[in-house]
Parts: C-alpha cells; sequence; structure tokens
C-alpha cells in the first residue's frame, strides 16, 4: 500500500508542477513517518523514499539506527532546546527554528559536533494560536540575527497551512510566504539562502507546489491515517 501511495503522489506533484511549468525535480518529496513503525518506513525506503520527516526527538533516536544510513532526517516538529543535542548531528535539516534562544542553542550544538545545520524559518503565516512560528514582521530581522552564526545555514522558510475542506483556501497563505522568501532572497544577506520553501502537506500540496514550494511533506497521504492511541 504504502508503495502505491508514494507512486500516486509522486505522480500528483509532478501534475502540479506540469501545469504551472515546473520541472517536478525542484520539488523533494518528504515522507512524514511519525508514529509509524519502522516497517513502513522500510516499505518507503524500498518504494524509493529517502526522505524521512519526524517530529519528536525521540523517535528520531530510535528510527535512525534501524534504518539505512543514506536516509536523510527532517525535523519537522518543535524542538526543545534541551533536545538539540541529541539530533543536530543526525538530521539532514531542521524545519521548524522560531526563536533566537533555539538558534542560539542549535548553534553550541552544532559547533560542539563540528557540523553546519541547515535550517529553515517556521512562519505562523495564518497567525493561528495554536500553533507555533514566528510572525511574518518577525522573520527578517531572526533572518538577520541568525545569519552571524557560523554553525547554522538558514536555507529559506517553513509554514503549516490551516486544516481546511479546500486547499485553495490555503493557496494565500503559500503565495505569501514565497513572497517574503523571494524579499528576503533580495537583500543578499551573507550565510543566507533563500532556496527551500518547505510547505504543503496531504491535503494541499498540490497547491502548495504550484505556489512555489520545494519540499511537501506528506504523511496521511503515504502511510494512512495515524492511530495516537498506539
Ligand atoms: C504531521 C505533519 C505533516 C504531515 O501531515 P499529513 O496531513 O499527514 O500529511 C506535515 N508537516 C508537519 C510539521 C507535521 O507535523
Amino acid at each position: 500500500m504504502v508503495a502505491e501511495n508514494l507512486e500516486q503522489v509522486r505522480k500528483n506533484i509532478e501534475e502540479a508542477c506540469r501545469k504551472v511549468n515546473r520541472d517536478p525535480k525542484e520539488v523533494t518529496l518528504i515522507a512524514v513517518s511519525k508514529t509509524k513503525p519502522v516497517e513502513l518506513l522500510r516499505e518507503a525506503y524500498q518504494a524509493g523514499a529517502r526522505c524521512f520527516g519526524e517530529n519528536k526527538v525521540q523517535e528520531i533516536m530510535d528510527k535512525y539506527p534501524r534504518l539505512p544510513s543514506d536516509i536523510q532526517w527532517h525535523m519537522i516538529g518543535h524542538l526543545q532546546r534541551n533536545k538539540v543535542k541529541y539530533i543536530v548531528d543526525k538530521v539532514k535539516m531542521i524545519h521548524s527554528v522560531d526563536s533566537l534562544r533555539l538558534a542560539e542553542t542549535i548553534e553550541q550544538e552544532a559547533l560542539k559536533h563540528q557540523v553546519r545545520v541547515p535550517v529553515l524559518l517556521e512562519v505562523n503565516v495564518a497567525q493561528e494560536e495554536s500553533k507555533f512560528g514566528l510572525k511574518m514582521e518577525e522573520v527578517l530581522p531572526l533572518v538577520e540575527k541568525v545569519s552571524a552564526f557560523p554553525h547554522i545555514h538558514i536555507q529559506g522558510l517553513m509554514t503549516i497551512a490551516p486544516y481546511v475542506e479546500n486547499p485553495e483556501e490555503n493557496r494565500g497563505i503559500f503565495r505569501q510566504l514565497k513572497k517574503l522568501s523571494v524579499d528576503i532572497a533580495a537583500k543578499n544577506i551573507n550565510n543566507v539562502t533563500m532556496s527551500v520553501l518547505s510547505m504543503g502537506m496531504t491535503g494541499d500540496y498540490e497547491v502548495a507546489v504550484q505556489e512555489g514550494a520545494t519540499m511537501v511533506r506528506v504523511g496521511t497521504g503515504i502511510f494512512g491515517k495515524r492511530d495516537y492511541l498506539r
């Protein structure tokens, strides 16, 4: 089932790209495997998935040693500062940087491990009370501060759009994030690139791709519904 789902999601991404004349190679599919057992991740791996997204440090720690080493792990969930040390040298990218204090901790731990960590700043474009992330106007000031950190490389922006019935409702959100990234890129800040836009989930990734997403994070659409009681 996982292999078929993956194939379908890939096709949908290609189709969304075709509609707006984008090269599908510009879009990385992150298989969001949170709460799912390693057997299912292996199925996805066998079907060609190499990028996996997790939202808990403990879960990355558990799965990391049990799966092939060419997997790229993406930390997409809220990250507590006291847990940064466990994953800083294991993850390909941290999508959820939303404060200077967190960035400072990542810098310290990256220095200790002698790595340079690719990060995205998480933006709460829709200003939902329940969600983490920076306000739009807080992003540039934080980019400027974190650009001075030698062991962090800001590569772009991430957002979690609201849950909506009709994905078209989120098109404006994706557009706003894209515009913000273009505006920041135009400032040519040293040590900062705006090449990654992580946006779009199972319900709305096709719209996100049409609006410029370079990473989509799809969980349910690949692995099926999550059962949080397990
Ligand atoms: C769970 C999660 C996803 C995937 O959600 P689906 O709707 O299952 O595709 C994407 N991004 C983040 C940050 C998540 O926590």
